[in-house]
């Protein structure tokens, strides 16, 4: 099986005692590609240079996350353009709005979003979206910036996945999928062109269940995988192989 992982943080702390057991498990349960997300300037060199010994598997992204507003200034971008024009880079992320954690900073959250569009763009580049509780301010920036990318972790309802999708927007779904409350996800899952659809697990959190509370690995991209075919009605091969297409066109590899 050719499972995709679009969103994972193997290079964060969380990995560090066990990175070659956590890729072996991955590639023993059939986890055929991973975008490595990275959040700090030395952890994408990492991640870039390890990305190099089978860039088929491994992807890398990197860019500053919401959380990170109070770090970002003009040198932290002009890092972000250089490592992010850097062929080994696959896409700019993960960016957006994040009023959960600290809603205090909105605007600079917003320009720090428009800033990183803008770089995604001259780069020629998809962008990785992380938004939480900020969906209507996400969907504002992405329409007045077009860009082309995926709704990471999409937390939004089937109406808004709808119209981000109309945008040209993949829509990446992980481990909440997977949890007892999973309605909405999975009403998300129902309602969007499958043709748009990205599987992730945005480890080490949001494990799927029955793992839920553990950390999480792309080892685990089966159990949702598996949880979103059903509810797409469809033959669990096909699904993966879909996604499998979706991903690559993602990535401007091929042209459907
Ligand atoms: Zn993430």
């Amino acid at each position: 099986m050719n499972y995709i992982d679009s969103h994972a943080h193997i290079f964060s702390e969380e990995f560090k005692e066990d990175f070659h057991d956590v890729c072996l498990r991955a590639k023993e349960n059939g986890i055929h590609r991973i975008m490595i997300i990275t959040t700090r300037v030395e952890e994408a060199k990492q991640a870039i240079a390890f990305s190099k010994q089978d860039p088929y598997r491994y992807q890398v992204a990197f860019g500053i996350h919401p959380e990170d507003v109070q770090i970002a200034n003009d040198d932290l971008l002009r890092q972000v353009r250089e490592i992010v024009s850097m062929p080994e880079v696959s896409a700019v992320g993960e960016i957006g709005l994040d009023y959960y954690w600290d809603k205090e900073h909105a605007e600079e959250q917003k320009q720090l979003f428009i800033e990183q569009i803008k770089i995604a763009n001259e780069v020629n580049k998809p962008i990785l979206v992380h938004s939480r509780d900020a969906m209507q301010d996400t969907y504002d920036i992405m329409v007045n910036n077009p860009s082309r990318g995926l709704m990471h972790c999409f937390a939004g309802s089937a109406e808004m996945g709808i119209e981000f999708v109309k945008k040209g927007y993949y829509i990446a779904l992980g481990g909440a999928a997977t949890f007892k409350n999973a309605r909405h996800s999975l009403e998300v899952c129902k309602a969007i062109d499958e043709r748009y659809l990205l599987t992730e697990t945005d480890c080490p959190y949001m494990s799927p269940e029955p793992l839920r509370g553990r950390r999480n690995e792309p080892a685990n991209i089966p159990y949702i995988a598996k949880k979103l075919a059903e509810t797409k009605g469809m033959e669990l091969e096909e699904f993966v192989e879909q996604i499998n297409q979706n991903y690559a066109r993602f990535l401007g590899e091929n042209n459907e």
